[in-house]
């Protein structure tokens, strides 16, 4: 290299160390979760955390029992209602613990005799495998599953199995791993349990189509610790004589989602990213912008000989979107590059490989263009 080369370099390595060293350095982040947050809302974190409201605290240092912080509860439960059109039947819940607890904790509330899964790919698999513990209660019934077809697609509803008179049917809408979408509730008729931990937030949903919806809320809702539950009044007061009492939905129903210290900022933080959302002008205004967001990426990929998705184009999910290389053998690279670009966590789940762009609400249409544009350039360079 000359000495031209060489000092050229070092000015653009400088100028991309104080771009990553000012505070308000910001990459695309395509992780499927805990995923990118707007950050709009992160700001206002930043701004209120040493001092919050004037009280000289952050909102981590004050009792969860005190009337600000009933305010804040208030507040998220006020604004997740008025987003969702969630009416006064239905029960909304701020837990901990994570979706994969929710596995275990529909069948301690919910099972008494047998229950319909559908098995569409690796999270409902999971939550059947976990509420498999609960046998004593009573049978998981598989209804169909789409392992033989590598969860591209769902198995046809004709072919399920229903059971006559189960406690409740489960599904995964949003299948995060396999990118893997069923956008309407299936026609059964049992209390559907959906865990919408990829998507909800993302597309309008009617609620009382359901019996529960939970959610785990590091994706579209806020940060990890929190799990949304929203459940209809119906089904709260049948929970087995096994469940917790941190985990069961009628009593946490009656203390206010505290029977014992929630997470608190996971919880504010939550608030914060519903008034984000409100501002956006909420969800039909999220959902037009995901569909834009989704069609653009995936028909960049379809038009592409280089890239491929290989789900079943009616399930395509809006928010998780995996795709292959022509060759495995340059993920590493395109990985690497990526990153060097500031489009960060495309790797695939370790499960299934390949790569995912996880493209939730607080992503931009930018961040699109500009995988785009890096793909178009690392396919001519490499194909
Ligand atoms: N369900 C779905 C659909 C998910 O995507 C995830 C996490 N990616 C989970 C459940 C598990 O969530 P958690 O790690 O909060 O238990």
């Amino acid at each position: 290299m000359n000495q031209q080369a060489i000092s050229q370099q070092a000015i653009s390595q400088q100028a991309i160390a104080q771009q990553t060293t000012s505070s308000d350095y910001r990459v695309h982040n395509f992780c499927a979760g805990p995923a990118t947050l707007p950050t709009a809302v992160l700001q206002k974190a930043q701004q209120e955390l040493l001092n919050w409201q004037n009280k000289g605290v952050s909102v981590m240092e004050i009792s969860h029992r005190s009337d600000e912080f009933a305010q804040i509860a208030h507040n998220a439960q006020n604004n997740l209602k008025h987003l969702l059109n969630i009416g006064d039947d239905y029960q909304v819940l701020f837990l901990q613990g994570g979706a994969s607890l929710q596995f275990s904790v529909v069948a301690m509330n919910l099972l008494h005799g047998v229950a319909d899964y559908l098995q569409t790919g690796l999270w409902s698999k999971k939550a059947i495998d976990e509420a498999k513990r609960y046998q004593s209660l009573g049978r998981i019934h598989v209804v169909a599953s789409g392992e033989s077809y590598n969860y591209t697609t769902i198995p046809d509803s004709q072919t399920w199995q229903l059971s006559d008179h189960a406690d409740y049917f489960y599904y995964c809408p949003n299948e995060t791993v396999h990118g893997l979408y069923l956008p309407k509730p299936p026609q059964v008729t049992a209390p559907i349990v959906a865990d919408m931990s990829s998507c909800l937030l993302s597309a309008p949903i009617d609620v009382n189509q359901f019996g529960v919806i939970y959610a785990g809320a590091q994706k579209n809702i806020g940060i990890a610790g929190l799990t949304i539950v929203i459940i209809h009044k119906q089904l709260l007061g049948h929970a087995n004589a096994i469940c917790p009492t941190t985990q069961n939905y009628t009593q946490q129903a009656n203390c206010a989602s505290m029977v014992n210290t929630p997470p608190t900022f996971a919880w504010y933080m939550t608030n914060l990213v519903l008034e984000w959302l409100i501002e956006q002008g909420g969800i039909d205004a999220i959902y037009a912008q995901n569909i834009a967001k989704a069609e653009r990426l995936y028909r960049f990929i379809d038009g592409s000989d280089f890239y491929a998705n290989h789900v079943d184009k009616r399930f395509r999910s809006l928010m998780n979107i995996p795709f292959r290389l022509a060759d495995d053998r340059l993920n590493d690279l395109f990985v690497a590059n990526a990153s060097l670009q500031g489009l960060l966590n495309l790797q695939g789940h370790r499960s299934v490989g390949g790569m995912r762009a996880s493209i939730y609400n607080a992503l931009n249409q930018q961040a699109i263009d500009d995988l785009i544009e890096f793909m178009t350039t690392f396919e001519r360079q490499n194909a």
